[in-house]
């Protein structure tokens, strides 16, 4: 008898647990993250992009899904594959990649040997040299990885060549130089001609799908500080090329600028402080 009647005294408890449930299901929710690797909604998402161009805005919030999937996948990549290395930005005059290998003797078209470039950056140049040349063209390797001490020596050159001002839209300066990356590469002729060649076309239209991304596109000196370069391109991986081709417009000084301060913000979280719950 005891037994059942504690049976029976339980009953409303159980049955007001079910209530409350029932009454979390129906109370407002909390508005989903668009994705699982980011603690952001939409309404955060369209606050995190308010410094960026309208255009480049526009076109992240029409696809936020696949935006926050390829910034995802850029984090395990190599920290420094995006780091914004421009006239304002440089590289310690001791930095130099960890993992430079020669890439003679791999299938690689190159103008000369023991040129060198990072390890990770391999497979995919030889994608894209096996899909150029299917297409009927090639990737001629014309240029890789500078120290500083080279980077130094060729804008001292210039400089007494062509006078500082018209030597520093060329040339960078030793430190700013994305060739001290070991991700930047220069093809074919490394002159404007370039853009003009089978070779250089299929390289404007496709090398970023490869990863690759152009530096210095036509047009664009008063945001890259550099004219027009057909012939330069950096390695981002191919996530980041993508996302620089897709919601950037293909400028990826844009992109990189961006990148630094958006990843960070995403990772953060990025409800307004009022409405986040103290975490600590
Ligand atoms: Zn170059």
């Amino acid at each position: 008898m005891s037994r059942a009647g504690a049976r029976l005294g339980r009953a409303p408890a159980i049955a007001l647990a079910a209530v409350a449930a029932l009454a979390a299901c129906a109370a407002p929710q909390e508005p989903a993250p668009l994705h699982a690797a980011f603690d952001v909604t939409r309404e955060g998402l369209t606050a995190l992009l308010e410094p960026l161009p309208e255009s480049v805005r526009t076109r992240i919030l029409a696809e936020p899904a696949i935006f926050l999937e390829l910034m995802a996948k850029t984090r395990s990549q190599p920290a420094d594959l995006l780091v914004l290395v421009d006239k304002q930005h440089a590289l310690a005059e001791d930095y130099r990649p960890p993992d430079l290998i020669d890439i003679d003797h791999r299938g690689l078209t190159v103008t000369r040997a023991s040129m060198q470039l990072r390890a990770f950056v391999l497979p995919d140049l030889a994608a894209m040299t096996a899909a150029a040349r299917l297409a009927g063209t090639d990737v001629t390797v014309s240029s890789t990885y500078r120290s500083f001490d080279r980077q130094a020596f060729l804008f001292d050159y210039n400089v007494e060549r062509l006078g500082p001002e018209q030597a520093s839209t060329l040339v960078a300066r030793p430190g700013h130089s994305q060739h001290q990356l070991g991700t930047a590469i220069d093809f074919g002729s490394i002159d404007l001609g370039y853009g003009e060649t089978r070779e250089g076309q299929w390289m404007l239209a496709n090398a970023w799908r490869f990863g690759f991304s152009l530096s210095y596109p036509q047009g664009l000196q008063d945001i890259t500080g550099y004219q027009y370069e057909p012939w330069h391109f950096r390695y981002l991986g191919r996530a980041g090329a993508e996302l620089a081709h897709r919601f950037f417009g293909g400028v990826q000084q844009l992109f990189l600028l961006h990148y630094r301060h958006l990843m960070p913000a995403l990772l953060a979280g990025s409800a307004p402080a009022g409405n986040r719950a103290s975490a600590s």
